[in-house]
């Protein structure tokens, strides 16, 4: 059986005016099973945007395979097989808004696709229901806050009913509020729709959330594992200019400072206090 993504040793080179080549991915295999939710990190530069284009045949490799659906993406013929298992959404919802009404935005792939009025309504409609914006279906998309611009970008590739949606550092421009409203909805499209989520984040506390956490260093894959397995790793992780989250940051302050002997792996604030709790009554866990 297929996966939905699987890079074989993928390099990716990109060629400038004067023709200099740079080596932006190097040798990669990451296969990323239908279904799941996974998170890409990695400091600027180390290749998370050249994954994502290349697992939508935005580019192309210039060493090795993507498989996407189970399709090759240097098959020309595919393109669109390939475009429409998986989507993509960007950092900036500005740059992905193409229409004056948000109704309109969101039907615009499928008027392309050529897809009979009475289904673009349907779609369009539950497309916004899923992202929590049918309320503003008649609005001018210009005028929402970035976090809902952000998700009627969302509905418009959720319109085109992919099996997979890679989403390129789409919290980096929103505010809190933006933030845990684009990511609430991510979760919701992979917990009830089955939809696998790519998702290239800077934000610990997203990468938390995931079934899985892929790490890039240089166009390397460093480190591949559950949150549990990487976030432990707070020195390798430290030295590849990322940090592990504050709950695990926090104990190991503790275990330096006060000798307290906590186990550190505490991914979240319940888990963190949890281990606290069970410290401060004297059980030395
Ligand atoms: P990330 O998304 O992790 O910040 P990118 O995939 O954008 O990283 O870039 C990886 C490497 O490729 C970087 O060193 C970057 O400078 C280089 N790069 C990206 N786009 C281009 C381009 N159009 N031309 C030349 N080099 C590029
Ligand atoms: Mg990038």
């Amino acid at each position: 059986m297929s996966e939905m993504i699987q890079a074989e040793n993928l390099t990716f080179r990109y060629t400038d005016f004067s023709h200099t080549t740079h080596l932006a991915l190097d040798g990669v295999n990451l296969t990323i099973p239908y279904g799941q939710f996974a998170a890409i990190l990695g400091r600027n530069g180390s290749g998370k945007s050249t994954f994502a284009k290349n697992c939508n045949a935005i580019a192309l490799p210039s060493g090795g395979r993507v498989l996407v659906d189970g399709i090759d993406t240097m098959q020309p013929d595919r393109i669109w097989d390939i475009r429409r298992a998986c989507s993509m959404v960007f950092q900036n919802p500005d740059n992905q808004i193409v229409a004056t009404v948000v109704e309109e935005d969101v039907a615009f792939g499928l008027e392309n696709m050529g897809v009979p009025p009475k289904e673009i309504r349907r779609r369009v409609n539950e497309a916004l229901r899923m992202v929590g914006m049918y309320e503003y279906r008649m609005h001018a998309p210009h005028l929402l806050s970035g976090g809902q611009k952000q998700r009627v970008a969302i509905a418009g590739v959720l319109a085109m009913e992919p099996k997979c949606i890679v989403l390129d550092e789409p919290t980096a421009m929103l505010d809190p509020r933006g933030r845990a409203d684009v990511m609430h909805v991510l979760h919701r499209l992979h917990e009830e729709k089955g939809i696998t989520i790519v998702l290239i984040t800077h934000h610990m506390d997203e990468a938390v959330q995931a079934q899985r956490v892929a790490v890039l260093a240089s166009g390397h894959l460093i480190l591949d594992g559950t949150p549990r397995e990487i976030f432990v790793q707070t020195e390798k992780l430290h030295s590849l200019g990322l940090t592990a989250p504050q709950s695990v940051q926090l104990l190991e302050a503790l275990n330096r400072q006060a000798h307290a002997g906590l186990e550190t792996d505490a991914l979240t604030v319940e888990e963190c206090t949890d281990r606290l709790e069970a410290w401060l009554k004297g059980g030395r866990t």
